[in-house]
């Protein structure tokens, strides 16, 4: 299986596509959210640095970020394709993790761009609050993380165009979830066809 980087704003569902396609086939998944607030839980070192930028809305400095993913990503069974979910949200980080696998003969394989309109985002965001009760969905942070996604992650999306591996799909052009999940089968089917 080729590897996947799932890319996205905040609510575009990376998360949630990851998982049905975890389920699928059976690959690797790397949320560099989730393995920050795990950190934050265990109440390590990095837990206590990194919760300090989440709850500003700010992205953890890129040294930080891929000095712990190359560690995340050796730990994933080998041969299967991992899906990167949340990283990379810098050009930085995006250099990094090429250049990581490529010192361990891999690729990046494909990347995913979710594209949702910004009041769906917004909506699913605070929905998400309530039910996950995420300190870094309240209203104010919410907008903080937007600014930080248009600033620092969109324009990342020219830097796979240029790389050849970016694919959009659109809630506007299937507007179900059972739409965007086809959509999505369809392009790892025809990357690993
Ligand atoms: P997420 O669960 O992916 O929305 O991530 C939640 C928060 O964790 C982000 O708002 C950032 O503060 C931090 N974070 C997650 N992934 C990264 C990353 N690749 N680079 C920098 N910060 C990150």
């Amino acid at each position: 299986m080729k590897n996947i980087i799932i890319f996205g704003a905040p609510g575009s569902g990376k998360g949630t596509y990851s998982d049905v396609i975890v389920e699928k086939y059976g690959m690797g998944h790397i949320s560099t959210g989730d393995v920050l607030r795990a950190e934050i839980k265990n109440g390590t070192e990095l837990g206590r640095v990194a919760q300090g930028y989440i709850d500003q809305g700010q992205l953890i400095p890129d040294e930080l970020m891929i000095s712990i993913l190359a560690k995340v990503y050796d730990a994933q069974p080998a041969g299967r394709g991992v899906i990167f979910d949340g990283f990379p949200r810098t050009i930085a980080q995006a250099e990094a993790l090429k250049q990581m696998l490529a010192e361990r003969g891999h690729e990046m394989g494909i990347m995913i761009e979710l594209v949702v309109s910004e009041d769906i985002l917004v909506a699913r965001l605070l929905n998400r609050a309530i039910e996950q009760g995420r300190a870094d969905d309240n209203e104010e942070t919410i907008k903080k993380r937007f600014a930080v996604y248009h600033n620092q992650t969109a324009p990342l999306a020219e830097w796979f165009q240029k790389e050849g591996i970016r694919n959009v799909v659109a809630w506007e052009t299937y507007p179900s979830k059972e739409g965007m999940i086809d959509a999505i089968f369809k392009l790892i089917d025809q990357a690993n066809a």
